[in-house]
């Protein structure tokens, strides 16, 4: 590929990133290879994502099935050891694809979700990586399951759905301080025996390590200001 100020670009907020989040980690004494970090490119087209490949990147993020299918297959072909994660709401009817495409998902939100990647992950002897999402801050609009429900859900997701859940994701509200939020889902994780806890973004992804983020969800401070979408 090219050399091109892109390429310096994005391998430079890379490179900061990791920097910023090893700095977090020794600031509250964890190992940073305790802390995942997941290039959130959405919206991104592949040339810009190949510029973090090829600056070492292999841990991605993508909101939409649609879109990763159109993306990543190429990707994948042409580069090793790629990973990628669901960080964006699922339907039920893109289960079967979304089982076949990701590695990680982190929206598992519903009974109607747990039914149909079940039966997919069965069919296909393909298991993600499953969190379960929870909407701290009890927001309407928002994905994920209330904290006062969350014991009962990974209850059903274990026993009525046969799904193994990793972990718990989180997006704390956008005009509060999300340390409260971080410290209820870590809380809500360690009750529940689950180890991984996907928190965090461009702007608070120091405060989510130190609150025992294993995955950080990192965009914008990497590639930069997404176009505004139409909707959402
Ligand atoms: C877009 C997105 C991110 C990344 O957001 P930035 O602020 O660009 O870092 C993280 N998590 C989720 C669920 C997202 O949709």
């Amino acid at each position: 590929m090219p050399h091109s100020d892109a390429a310096e670009s994005v391998a430079a907020a890379l490179a900061d990133v990791k920097r910023q989040v090893a700095d977090a980690c020794r600031a509250c004494g964890r190992d940073p290879a305790t802390v995942t970090l997941i290039a959130v490119s959405k919206t991104f087209a592949t040339d810009v994502i190949e510029h973090a490949i090829v600056a070492g990147q292999r841990v991605f993020g993508e909101n939409r099935v649609q879109e990763s299918k159109s993306k990543w297959p190429a990707l994948r072909e042409k580069y090793s050891a790629l990973e990628l994660h669901l960080i964006g709401p699922l339907q039920s009817n893109k289960a079967k694809e979304a089982v076949a495409l990701f590695d990680a998902i982190h929206s598992v939100d519903r009974p109607s979700i747990c039914e149909a990647l079940a039966k997919e992950i069965v069919k296909q002897g393909r298991a993600p990586r499953l969190f379960v999402e929870i909407n701290t801050g009890a927001e309407p609009q928002k994905a994920g399951i209330l904290p006062e429900q969350a014991d009962a859900f990974l209850r059903d997701c274990r026993d009525a759905y046969g799904l193994t859940i990793d972990g718990l994701m989180c997006i704390p509200p956008a005009d509060e301080a999300p340390a409260p939020h971080f410290a209820l889902t870590a809380k809500i994780a360690a009750r529940n025996g689950l180890k991984l806890l996907s928190m965090g973004m461009s702007s608070d992804f120091a405060i989510a390590i130190e609150f025992g983020a294993t995955h950080v969800r990192v965009g914008s401070a990497i590639f930069g200001e997404r176009p505004k979408p139409a909707t959402q």
